[in-house]
């Protein structure tokens, strides 16, 4: 397939700016990129995709996200609200996934999968949690990707706060579906690929956290976790082991180059030197930082210290844009200085590092993932934009966080099949996936 006629945006170590421009899609990859005139006369059989003029641009990555939070948009909680972060967890999420039956793990997956479609984001990094449905509930995530025809990472949380039976089951859950997915991306599959999911330190013994450690250092993957989100984790594993929570991870063997530790919130700076040293993946996810208010990661000091940061929506809108903004914000006013954080940063994070975290657990996608190369994987979105100022290579970060939006996708191709092509879902059927999530929803609802 030869896209023409539109603004290539490369993004990688090029980062170039290519207007008039084509791209050559050949077995799932990008074969060739220049001047559409050049590219049309080098390929004229191929089956013709007009950008319309629209930026063409990598795929973005969420690097953490929660399928199965989608059940919870306007659901009411009895009771008082919940106060903290703690009472949020215990008042909502873990009602809500001890609530989830097989089918709503499925419809949950497809909700998020329309709307990251639709807004461009074309990897996921997922972790699952449905306490009383726990072994085979990974399948039915990927039975929804597959569907949908996107990439995601999936893995599914350890936990110990709902009993020994379930914290094996999880156990058990990851090491089965890890196998899978390493089967399938041995046979070339690279669409699935599978982690060990951990809940968090403080919801963890020691005991359980020794036989993830055994499990996944026999399958040969990290983790993915919630790391010091909130002050209770802090809190929780200074009282149960007299350790931070990075300190604690670090002794207990979870850190390394293949673990992701999502959010970061509350780590000091010995914290952030051992995150550096043992090469742990980072992910900020600012909108639920600030709606959870547990405070605001110190990721300008991360980045310059070296840890490549990237950018996840922990189960928000897929509208990753939507996040670069917050993550954009958020710092200035936290920091009181607005210099902090600026644009270019925050685009690197989505793109380069997201990229980066997506190729540990996708190896078989090769070093030139997440950007416009040749040889790369063709995951490409077209998106609306008509500049009302002179656009460069340079200034295209002011660009994005100021004038682009998710919205404004208009296609969105992933591994060189066109999935939404000018507003169309070609994979999912929207309506009727809306309609059985509302259904099932208000049943969820009641049994909570
Ligand atoms: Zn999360």
């Amino acid at each position: 397939m030869l896209i023409t006629n539109g603004t290539l945006v490369t993004m990688g170590q090029a980062n170039e700016l290519v207007p008039h421009g084509a791209l050559y899609i050949q077995d799932e990859r990008i074969a060739d990129l220049g001047p559409s005139v050049e590219l049309a006369a080098r390929y004229p059989d191929a089956e013709r995709l007009d950008a319309g003029g629209r930026l063409v641009m990598p795929g973005i990555v969420c690097a953490h996200t929660h399928f199965y939070g989608a059940f919870a948009r306007g659901m009411a909680l009895p009771g008082e609200p919940p106060s903290n972060f703690a009472e949020i967890l215990e008042k909502l999420w873990w009602r809500l996934d001890r609530a989830l039956w097989p089918e709503d793990v499925y419809v949950s997956t497809l909700v998020c999968l329309v709307d990251a479609l639709r807004h461009g984001t074309t990897t996921l990094i997922d972790h699952h949690a449905s306490q009383n449905h726990i072994l085979g509930s990974l399948d039915r995530i990927a039975q929804a990707v597959d569907e949908a025809g996107l990439r995601a990472c999936l893995c599914y949380e350890v936990t110990d706060r709902d009993g020994r039976k379930a914290a094996m089951e999880g156990i058990a859950e990851n090491s089965r579906f890890i196998r899978q997915a390493q089967n399938r991306q041995r046979e070339g599959d690279q669409r699935i690929a599978a982690t060990f999911g951990l809940h968090a330190s403080m919801t963890l013994s020691d005991e359980t956290l020794q036989v993830c450690v055994d499990a996944a250092e026999s399958l040969g993957v990290g983790f993915h976790l919630h790391v010091a989100e909130g002050k209770a984790d802090v809190r929780e594993t200074l009282r149960l082991s007299g350790l931070r929570v990075v300190e604690h991870l670090e002794q207990a063997g979870i850190l390394g180059p293949s673990t992701l530790a999502a959010h970061c919130v509350h780590v000091d700076r010995i914290e952030t030197e051992i995150l550096l040293d043992t090469g742990t993946m980072v992910v900020h996810n600012p909108r639920s930082n600030m709606n959870n208010a547990v405070g605001t990661a110190d990721v300008p000091w991360m980045l310059k210290i070296g840890i490549p940061v990237g950018l996840g929506n922990d189960g928000f809108s897929n509208n990753m844009f939507t996040e670069m903004s917050t993550a954009y914000l958020v710092q200035k006013q936290a920091q009181g200085d607005p210099r902090t954080l600026p644009a270019d940063q925050v685009v690197r994070m989505a793109w380069d590092h997201n990229a980066r975290i997506a190729r540990t657990f996708f190896p078989g996608l090769g070093p030139r993932f997440g950007e416009l190369a040749k040889g790369a994987p063709a995951d490409i979105i077209l998106v609306d934009y008509d500049p009302p100022t002179p656009l460069t290579a340079s200034n295209l970060p002011w660009h994005i966080l100021f004038g682009l939006d998710g919205t404004g996708v208009d296609t969105t191709i992933v591994a060189g099949r066109v999935v939404l092509r000018h507003g169309q879902l070609l994979t999912l059927d929207e309506g009727a996936i809306m309609a059985r999530a509302r259904e099932l929803a208000g049943k969820l609802w009641q049994r909570i």
